[in-house]
């Protein structure tokens, strides 16, 4: 039966327009050495952000800063945000501001999972050295709850307006909201986010794909197309007579480049073996038992034991049965050796 979960949405509508947080200062003035970190960072070669001649001869009154620099003026570090979570946590700092009771609201929803959407900045000017940005947060809109391929769930619009005073005046100690009485808007941000139902999205039918192919060259072609024959080669050196597998172009033992192959029986015991669980490629069925197989001729073949993966162990005798998988692919299986058995 399905968890029923409480419907807030009366309790959201409330907080629509209310500010998220308390207004914000920048922790510094807009300063070249923040924007030549970030320029050279974003491998941007524009002149205008760090060159005063290039940056007048481009009709601004000095050198700008890059408008998507916008919100990284006014971060203060990820120091900064672990230790206004731990405060949070540890209840010496409020957690009552609209944003945080948006989100808890949200999870008593059942909407614990996140995913940020979007991010739309507009810049109303550039920035230039010695401003100094404040940003007021607010809560732009809340959906009605909604059905989305991840889930069912509710976007959030938060909207972040960002002002710009000088130095000089955010030097003065009046306070950031009374900063913001007096700056000039400089830009703003829309970061929307979906809070979420886990578990709840499109469960999309998916046809299991094609077991992934094996790279194919000079060395292994005569291996694959010997399985699509029905056949299971073993590379042979036709100088010494050494058996190898997996395919290679020389002979382990004399150097030698001159080879054929011979045909296996198919028939062995598992030299080792593994049942692989994880991680889970979506061609294969799991458990997946694998086995090293020592062939009756010599060589050793990784292939896929079939049947009940605790059917197997260490030692046991096998035989192969080569199963087209494809037009393209051929591949041996193993099985119990049922005549030992008897
Ligand atoms: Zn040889």
């Amino acid at each position: 039966m399905p968890t029923e979960f409480p419907d807030h949405s009366d309790a959201l509508a409330k907080l629509v327009g209310e500010p998220s947080g308390p207004v914000e200062l920048s922790p510094e003035a807009v300063n070249s050495a923040m924007i030549r970190h970030w320029v050279e960072a974003m491998g941007d070669r524009n002149p205008v952000y760090l060159d005063r001649e290039a940056a007048r001869a481009a009709g601004y009154r000095d050198v700008i800063a890059p408008q998507t620099m916008l919100q990284a003026w006014i971060m203060k570090g990820l120091r900064h945000t672990l230790d206004l979570e731990a405060a949070r946590a540890a209840g010496t700092v409020a957690s009552n501001d609209a944003n945080s009771t948006m989100m808890a609201l949200f999870d008593d929803e059942g909407r614990t999972s996140v995913v940020a959407t979007n991010c739309d900045q507009s810049y109303v000017r550039p920035l230039y050295l010695g401003d100094r940005l404040l940003v007021r947060s607010s809560i732009e809109a809340i959906s009605d709850p909604k059905q989305t391929g991840l889930g069912h769930g509710r976007f959030a619009t938060s909207l972040m307006e960002f002002f710009a005073v000088s130095n000089e005046v955010a030097e003065r100690g009046v306070s950031a909201e009374e900063l913001v009485s007096q700056a000039e808007l400089v830009g703003t941000m829309r970061f929307r986010i979906l809070k979420f139902r886990p578990g709840t999205g499109a469960t999309a039918v998916v046809a299991k794909p094609p077991r992934p192919r094996p790279a194919i060259t000079e060395d292994n072609a005569f291996y694959f197309e010997g399985l699509r024959a029905g056949e299971l080669r073993i590379q042979h050196c036709t100088d010494c007579g050494t058996l190898r597998h997996p395919p290679l172009p020389g002979c382990g033992s004399c150097t030698s480049l001159n080879w054929d192959y011979v045909l296996s029986a198919g028939k062995g015991e598992i030299y080792s073996m593994v049942v692989n669980h994880y991680p889970q490629v979506p061609a294969f069925d799991y458990p997946l038992p694998i086995g090293l197989i020592q062939l009756d001729e010599g060589t050793r073949i990784v292939a896929n034991l079939e049947g009940d993966p605790e059917s197997w162990a260490i030692g046991q005798r096998v035989t192969a049965e080569i199963r087209a998988l494809d037009d393209e692919l051929s591949l041996p299986f193993f099985h119990h050796d049922d005549m030992q058995e008897d």
